[in-house]
């Protein structure tokens, strides 16, 4: 099947005993019989990006998400009860017989995702993150939040004052010196250029309303002031994408995706590493891999 939608028959030729009548009619609605143009090229629902198989192309570090097809249907969840199907987007735990079998991302530093208590859970991919790097990752639902004030936190939100990762990290090289070697961690001695100036990052997975109502708490309004990342522009492939709204407003697992990607990215350039990526983050987008291509599949683009 040509999923790209580019010349793919609607129905099939009816070669019944009226086979003449009915091709004749066909041919005289071929150009209706046979559609040139995908389905949906462009809705709040969809953009049809005109590639074969966008998320294998950008993202080959994905583990293989076959085994998820084989499951039609729902258990309950050993904490909550309620029925889900791969995974509890309440409780953050994998159904059982899953566990083992989905992929596990390590990560450098850890990771909040606060959530306002109005948000509807289900609908959000916050909860692959935590699902794929439970060692790092956790769902914060506001007002129920620490206080960020007094940590080592960045929190990503394009505030005018934002700095990209790279400003970051070059600030930070340039606070702490060329060759501090006398930072010691568990015993070795790592050179500080090789930290991070952030131990935890930080996302917010709103609506823009109720992202400025989170803002302005006092727990995390300080991180407003001088520790806001902005990330550099990345296409999103999120389905509920909005039609107004460009194409570069991310999802929050893509968000955290490019915000490691390009961490990483930026660390290996100025280790001398540059161009050599291992695709180590891929699989934080291992659920959204596997709903994006279903959808792909439904909607025949
Ligand atoms: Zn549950």
């Amino acid at each position: 099947m040509d999923i790209t939608g580019k010349q793919m028959p609607t129905t099939s030729v009816n070669n019944c005993g009226n086979y003449r009548r009915h091709r004749n009619r066909h041919l005289q609605h071929q150009h209706v019989m046979v559609r040139t143009e995908p389905l949906i090229r462009n809705s709040s629902l969809w953009v049809n990006s005109g590639e074969a198989d966008p998320m294998a192309a950008r993202f080959p570090g994905i583990d293989s998400t076959d085994f998820l097809d084989a499951i039609t249907g729902r258990t309950s969840c050993r904490r909550c009860h309620r029925s889900r199907k791969y995974y509890c987007y309440t409780c953050y735990e994998l159904m059982d017989g899953l566990a083992g079998r989905v992929p596990r991302v390590a990560l450098p530093v850890d990771v909040d995702i606060i959530k306002h208590v109005q948000e509807v859970d289900g609908k959000s991919t916050a909860p692959h993150a935590v699902i794929v790097a439970p060692d790092r990752c956790s769902v914060r639902t506001f007002p129920d939040i620490p206080d960020y004030s007094d940590q080592n936190a960045v929190l990503v939100f394009p505030a005018p004052n934002a700095r990209t990762l790279q400003h970051l990290i070059d600030d930070y090289r340039h606070d702490v010196g060329p060759h501090p070697d006398s930072a010691v961690d568990n015993g070795s001695v790592e050179r500080a250029d090789k930290q991070l100036p952030f131990n935890r990052v930080v996302f917010i997975d709103s609506t823009w309303r109720q992202t400025n109502h989170i803002l302005r708490d006092p727990r995390i309004s300080p991180l407003l002031a001088n520790r806001t990342v902005i990330l550099s522009e990345h296409e999103s492939l999120f389905w509920r994408h909005q039609r107004d709204s460009p194409r570069t407003y991310l999802s929050t697992i893509e968000a955290i995706y490019y915000f490691f990607s390009d961490l990483q990215h930026i660390l290996d350039e100025r280790d001398g590493n540059g161009g050599h990526n291992d695709h180590r983050y891929d699989n934080l987008l291992f659920f959204f891999k596997h709903t994006y291509n279903k959808l792909r599949l439904k909607y025949n683009i």
